[in-house]
């Protein structure tokens, strides 16, 4: 009889719980949280309260580990918009032409997607849910992993089980646990632009189309400057969530004022016209602490039995939007290495060795803006140079008109497509031949998306007897 236990009930740990489901005898997951069985925001869920976008190449993965997940979201009012041919999109480069798109990204509350999952893993009770259990340690030795330590209602407790995943996030203790073991401490990489989010969700205003497009004001990378940026993004039940940023010395401020200050200063004010006209449903809320870490787990001669997925592996900027897709792909992973070697005694090497592979292309799209931040924290041992940045910059020009170079980059964005899709002729002839038309001015771009419809007229209208 196989137990296996996984640390941490998020949405790592319930996709985790989804892989293991019918492989393993008895599914265990330990959550210090209580998770609420509706779509409420939870206490070991702060980002909830910011904007979400969950990949296509993520959702693809959902969908697989736990058949009909976008469906249910769908039903529940996630909206599906395609990048950029439905969102107003501003890169460091230029407004983007409305190219059809291949990528997408399915957008909701983060309360929304993780009830989904979560029903659709715990629904049928064959995996058990132990909620206010922290756990606290590992049992075993450095050569195997035998069970876990934790504090629960009854006092401290310990668990024998099989096969042990952390899925405990950003805060993992595994490190540390590791060395208690007898191993050595994992080398971890970071790269901190210190990036700060202030979200605040709205009801948009009556009549507000169902396909409102989507408008990403992106930060721009490589000046003296702080990079500073702003989302609005469609939600269920007809919200808004809008979410501005900043890099370390550009945080966006909390206070009703300077929240819609900080939005009309942007390269274009667009997103403060449309919150003017759009109701207010909830406080501003900060977030800190979102710097980019790589634990190299898979570098470790890891026990026996044990394997290290999601944030608790490699936590990245949530401005690039793809911790959800990354941890679903691992689990992905997890799930068919299982099928392939059942338990085998190599099985969590290999597991966490592939695991290193789906993370390193988003490792890669971090390493090409995060560190070119002014006043940055690294410690890379090989930082980029000014050539990896103007190539950067050059070819997302390209992409702002090149609907083959646009669609590729946001495919490599959006986790359907490996970095290596970049070495196509038709996209090294696009990047060697270079921009062969103007920017688009900001009123030509927004004029590409109708479905705007007279809100922003409303708007400036608005502002005006202000
Ligand atoms: C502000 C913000 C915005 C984001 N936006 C996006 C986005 O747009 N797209 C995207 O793909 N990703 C985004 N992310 C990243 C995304 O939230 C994570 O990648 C994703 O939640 C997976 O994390 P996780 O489950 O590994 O860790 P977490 O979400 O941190 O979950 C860890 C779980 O473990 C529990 N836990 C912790 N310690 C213990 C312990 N000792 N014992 C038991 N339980 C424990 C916690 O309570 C929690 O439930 C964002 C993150 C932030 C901070």
């Amino acid at each position: 009889m196989t137990h296996a236990v996984v640390l941490g009930g998020g949405l790592t740990g319930m996709l985790t719980a989804a892989a293991l489901k019918g492989r393993a005898d008895r599914v265990t997951v330990l959550e210090s949280d209580v998770l609420p069985d509706s779509p409420q925001p939870r206490r070991g869920l702060p980002q909830g309260h910011h904007n979400h976008m969950l990949m296509g190449g993520g959702a693809e993965a959902f969908d697989k580990l736990i058949p009909g997940t976008t469906e249910l979201l769908y039903a529940a009012g996630a909206q599906r918009r395609g990048l950029p041919g439905d969102a107003l999109a501003l890169s460091p480069e230029g407004w983007f032409h409305r190219h059809p798109s291949e990528a997408y990204v399915l957008l909701c509350s983060r309360d929304l997607l993780d009830h989904v999952v979560r029903r659709q893993v715990l629904g049928d009770g064959t995996v058990e849910l132990v909620g206010s259990a922290k756990v606290t340690g590992l049992t075993g030795d450095a050569t195997k992993v035998t069970g876990v330590t934790y504090d629960g209602e009854d006092g401290p407790r310990t668990l024998e089980a099989d096969f042990v995943v952390d899925a405990t996030g950003r805060r993992s203790k595994s490190p540390q646990w590791l060395v208690d073991l007898g191993l050595p401490l994992v080398h971890e990489e970071y790269i901190d632009g210190g990036f700060a989010y202030a979200s605040r969700v709205y009801q948009a205003p009556p009549g507000t189309p169902e396909d409102f497009p989507g408008v990403l004001l992106q930060a721009k990378t490589g000046t003296d400057q702080p990079g500073r940026g702003a989302a609005l993004l469609p939600n269920e039940n007809g919200r808004w969530i809008v979410t501005l940023f900043g890099t370390r010395g550009g945080e966006p401020p909390t206070d009703e004022e300077g929240f819609v200050r900080y939005a009309r200063e942007r390269d274009h004010p667009i997103i403060a016209d449309l919150v003017d006209q759009a109701e207010p449903l909830s406080e501003i809320r900060a977030y800190r602490g979102m710097a980019n870490r790589r634990l190299y787990f898979e570098k470790l001669p890891m026990p026996r039995n044990f394997v290290v997925l999601g944030d608790a592996f490699q936590a990245l900027n949530p401005n690039h939007g793809t911790g959800m897709s990354v941890a679903a792909q691992s689990a992905l992973v997890l799930r068919d290495l299982i099928d392939a070697h059942p338990f085998t005694p190599d099985l969590s090497r290999t597991v966490q060795a592939a695991i290193a592979k789906v993370s390193a292309g988003p490792w890669q799209l971090v390493l090409g803006t995060d560190q070119f931040f002014p006043g940055v924290k690294s410690n890379l041992k090989r930082p980029g140079n000014p050539s990896q940045l103007k190539m950067t910059a050059r070819l997302a020009r390209i992409a702002t008109e090149n609907a083959y170079v646009s669609n590729t980059l946001f495919r490599i964005g959006s986790l359907s497509a490996r970095p290596s899709s970049m070495l196509s002729p038709a996209f090294i002839w696009a990047a060697l031949r270079g921009p062969r038309r103007r920017l688009l001015t900001a009123e030509e771009a927004i004029a590409q998306f109708p479905e705007f419809g007279d809100l922003l007229t409303r708007g400036k209208a608005l502002n005006k007897k202000n």
